[in-house]
């Protein structure tokens, strides 16, 4: 494959879209980004890092650590989350309430708010800091030992956070909630607040794409898990924006407010792309324009 040829099309690509979109504003932090800036990284399993753009300036990772929280869920023995979250795609708002409520408080997926919450919970009850786990996760597979959660973020995602404490408040009621509501916000709030590199969260996504190993050649979880991970990004990744992903990009995606969006190609590589500005959906419009001209260019779709 002829990665620089496929990044310059990529940046082709992006470059008159560079700044379209809008910036997530209900999260104070996140709304004083500046929107004209784009990332993109390629990183191969056989360790080669191709990269175009700002691949160095770190945004908020966000919604994508679900993706990581429930890979440590799942590569821990004793991981019962399923019991706790459903892997069905919501078709509702990512942090919506009422289907939550129908459904007993018992989320759709792990990848939206409630979910992800849950799963961050269940992080907690079993490491005793969440964060923590999450934070020496990236630092070794990243190589960047003062890789961190931001925490002007971390503070303003916890003072514009009720909805998310509606959220959790529902779950507990229904009895899904292992610790503290705040308690298992302040973990979840931290955990979408690290502050993380283009470059970086394509090193980190390496782990999925290797079907579970990581950098060191340790294994984080199951084969299977990894391909569940995949399954639940394809399916529940970018909101409900999914089916429109799986149709242009058709690959594993995850995304988040902030603005960043991992993609995967599972055995082959992991790829990053960043611009703050997003779509209707909550997805980074560049972010997608990127990642379907990836896949395109270099025949990715696992479709
Ligand atoms: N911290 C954000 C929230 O809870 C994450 C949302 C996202 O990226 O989808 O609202």
């Amino acid at each position: 494959m002829d990665y620089p040829h496929v990044v310059d099309q990529v940046m082709s690509a992006v470059r008159p879209h560079i700044g379209e979109g809008a910036v997530a504003d209900y999260i104070p932090g996140l709304a004083k980004v500046d929107p004209k800036q784009f990332g993109f990284a390629v990183a191969t399993a056989d360790g080669q890092l191709y990269t175009g753009g700002d691949v160095h300036v770190p945004f908020a990772i966000e919604s994508i650590s679900k993706a990581f929280a429930l890979a440590l869920v799942l590569g821990r023995k004793d991981a019962d989350v399923w019991k706790r979250v459903r892997r069905e795609p919501s078709g509702m708002a990512f942090n919506d309430l009422i289907e939550l409520q129908l459904e007993n408080g018992i989320p759709r997926n792990p990848y939206i708010n409630a979910g992800a919450i849950v799963v961050a919970d269940e992080l907690l009850a079993d490491t005793g800091d969440a964060v923590a786990a999450l934070r020496d996760f990236f630092r070794a597979e990243t190589g960047n030992p003062a890789l961190d959660v931001d925490s002007v973020i971390a503070e303003s995602e916890l003072r514009s956070g009720d909805r998310n404490r509606a959220i959790s408040y529902l779950m507990a009621s229904f009895g899904n909630m292992r610790n503290t509501v705040e308690l298992a916000l302040d973990h979840y709030f931290r955990q979408c607040s690290f502050s993380i590199t283009c470059a970086e969260l394509a090193k980190a996504g390496l782990v999925i794409a290797r079907h579970g190993l990581r950098a060191d050649g340790s294994r984080l979880l199951s084969e299977d898990d990894a391909r569940h991970i995949t399954g639940l990004m394809t399916m529940c990744g970018t909101y409900d924006g999914a089916g429109e992903y799986a149709y242009r990009v058709g690959l594993p995606t995850k995304s988040g407010v902030g603005g960043g969006l991992l993609a995967v190609v599972p055995g082959v590589c992991s790829v990053a792309a960043w611009g703050p500005g997003l779509d209707a959906k909550g997805n980074s419009v560049s972010g997608g324009i990127a990642l379907e001209t990836f896949s395109r260019t270099g025949g990715f779709s696992v479709f």
